[in-house]
């Protein structure tokens, strides 16, 4: 920034024909120059803002001759942000003397929010006539016509507490997209990226619209606005998409889903006509047709979830109240233009950011939300299937542990010291149920399956149901060959005493095996001592039932099996 003491010569308020406190500007081409028009009053536009957009240069004067000379001059010139290749400002004073001063787009002071700008005026020691200012290359001239000189800046310091309100937004907003893309990895469904999306388009919004951006100087004017504007574009696209995928199907019906669908393919062409016209390829019925899109967009989005919501859905409740404050805000600007005359509301950073963190903090609850039930539907299924796992070890008719149970346990109990292994077969079952019928045979099982779980209190016996009417008992112990015996006898004076319907005592054959010798437990397998168990079994029904035959392991010299007759 640099000042510079010019002369203009002829300028002293007597003679200028600029009706006090007049706003006047005229366009033309790099050439002309404050001085030279000065003098011509009438080349001047003094009534309205019309101006020549294309023209090369564009030189405003704001006259001051109202002000009474006793009050101290304006210091600040506040107007719209704009990008320009070269501004100067002039302070006029009334004796005829100029200061001017170039200031370049970093020069100027960012205002309220990240749509006004600020420079100083040029010092100057007398009352001032005007202050003149001459732009090249504005895209947006009006916004000096619209300038206002204050004695004071809108925002004191260079980053003001709105900026660090903003800061703290945008710090927050984060927040979710960490959690979002966490819950990814974990879920492998499609909405938390939605929702981080939309997050950060969020974060860029609150980035932007506030002026953070700004402050850090590390993009230009014109990509700045571009992801202002485009952000809002975005944001519709990705909670659109977030919405469709998150929202559950039954609460969406198949014609509500097209609707959704449309919205979704117009906010996406939304965002393709708003980068043509940021890059001013459009003209103005590409503006309205975007704008109709994005409402569109909005209203289905509204539309649909209200729906959802009245049916039910938790989850469109949050989307629904969680955008509405931020979508108020196309009412709100209408309404803000209607009463007081400008967009005071809109460029409220503080409502803007805060309402943009209502919208982020509701759709996160509703993630949070769909999490919790999750994890419930996951605990509940977890605990069907404990109960389902306990069903499926257990035999129906007699609700003992079955086969499967069996092989699941069997090499803990080993290793918990169970060295024998019994197996029972009930003697001419077949008969009881050819004479008594089927339901006194299963009463039968069930009677025996009772007799054998007795044994199962002293915690040395162990009883299975393995097939039809065999019984499998593992044992420890110095006494588990005895106990077994007194378990297979006990089947017969219980069901003696128990089912007197019956005409012949119920027996049963035992093939026993002790395995105790066999030191090493890799030694042990499940299947061989079974077959060696059923094979002492048949020993004992060939040698005419009711009997056990029993046989202790040795690794290097197999005993003969010995027959304990009853
Ligand atoms: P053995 O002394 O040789 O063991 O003769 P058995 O009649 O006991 O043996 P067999 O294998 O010939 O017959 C077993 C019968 O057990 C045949 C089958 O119908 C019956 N059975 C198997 N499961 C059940 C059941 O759950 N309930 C009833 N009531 N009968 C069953
Ligand atoms: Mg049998
Ligand atoms: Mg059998």
């Amino acid at each position: 920034m640099f000042a510079v003491a010019v002369g203009l010569p002829g300028v002293v308020v007597a003679q200028s024909g600029f009706a006090p406190g007049s706003i006047c500007h005229i366009s033309g081409p790099k050439t002309i120059s404050y001085a030279d028009l000065v003098d011509d009053p009438g080349g001047w536009n003094c009534s309205d803002d019309d101006m020549d957009l294309d023209a090369e240069r564009h030189i405003i004067r704001l006259d001051l001759t109202n002000r009474p000379s006793a009050q101290a001059n304006p210091r600040y010139f506040e107007f719209e942000r704009n990008a320009f290749e070269t501004l100067s400002i002039s302070a006029i004073g009334r004796d005829g003397s100029a200061v001017s001063q170039s200031l370049a787009q970093r020069d100027l002071q960012l205002g309220i929010s990240s749509s006004r700008s600020i420079a100083q005026l040029p010092e100057s020691s007398t009352p001032l006539e005007a202050v003149v200012v001459t732009v090249d290359g504005s895209d947006y001239p009006y916004a000096f016509v619209e300038a206002s000189l204050n004695d004071r800046p809108s925002v004191v310091l260079v980053a003001g507490w709105v900026h660090i309100f903003a800061a703290m937004i945008c710090a927050i907003l984060f927040a979710p997209i960490i959690f979002d893309l966490i819950y990814y990895r974990v879920l492998r469904q499609p909405f938390p990226l939605y929702h981080a999306l939309f997050c950060l388009t969020a974060v860029a919004q609150s980035a932007t619209a506030s002026g953070l951006t700004a402050l850090t100087g590390l993009v230009s004017l014109q990509t700045e606005l571009m992801i202002e504007y485009l952000s809002i574009d975005f944001m519709l696209l990705t909670i659109i998409m977030f919405a469709n995928s998150f929202v559950k199907p039954e609460y969406i019906d198949p014609k509500h889903r097209t609707i959704l669908r449309i919205a979704l393919a117009l906010a996406a062409l939304n965002v393709g006509l708003s980068t043509l016209d940021l890059l001013e390829v459009s003209n103005l019925v590409f503006e309205i047709v975007y704008l109709l899109f994005a409402l569109i967009g909005f209203g289905s989005y509204f539309y649909v979830l209200a729906v959802a919501w009245r049916r039910g859905s938790n989850t469109a409740k949050y989307l629904v109240l969680g955008l509405a404050p931020f979508a108020s805000f196309l009412p709100l600007q209408i309404f803000s233009l209607l009463v007081f005359g400008s967009m005071v509301l809109v460029e409220n950073v503080v409502l803007h950011s805060s309402f943009l963190l209502i919208e982020v903090i509701a759709t996160t609850v509703a993630v949070a939300d769909r999490f919790m039930i999750i994890r419930r539907q996951r605990d509940q299924a977890m605990d069907e299937a404990r109960v389902l796992e306990a069903l499926s070890e257990r035999d129906q008719l007699t609700g003992m542990a079955n086969r499967r149970a069996l092989s699941a346990r069997f090499e803990t109990m080993v290793a918990d010291g169970f060295d024998t292994m019994a197996l029972i077969d009930i003697d001419f079952f077949k008969s009881i149920n050819d004479m008594h019928g089927h339901p006194v045979g299963d009463e039968v099982l069930r009677r025996v399956a009772s007799v054998l779980r007795e044994g199962e209190n002293e915690k040395d016996i162990a009883a299975f149901r393995i097939g039809g009417e065999e019984f499998l008992l593992l044992l420890r112990g110095d006494d588990a060959a005895s106990n077994a015996e007194e378990r297979r006898r006990a089947i017969t004076t219980h069901l003696l005493l128990e089912m007197e319907e019956l005409d012949n005592p119920v027996t049963a054959s035992m093939g026993l095996v002790d395995f105790s010798a066999l030191a090493n437990e890799s030694e042990i397998d499940f299947s061989s001592l079974y077959s060696r168990a059923d094979k002492l079994l048949y020993d004992a029904k060939c040698a005419g039932r009711d009997r056990v035959v029993m046989e202790r392991l040795s690794l290097f010299v197999p005993e003969g099996p010995t027959a304990v007759t009853a």
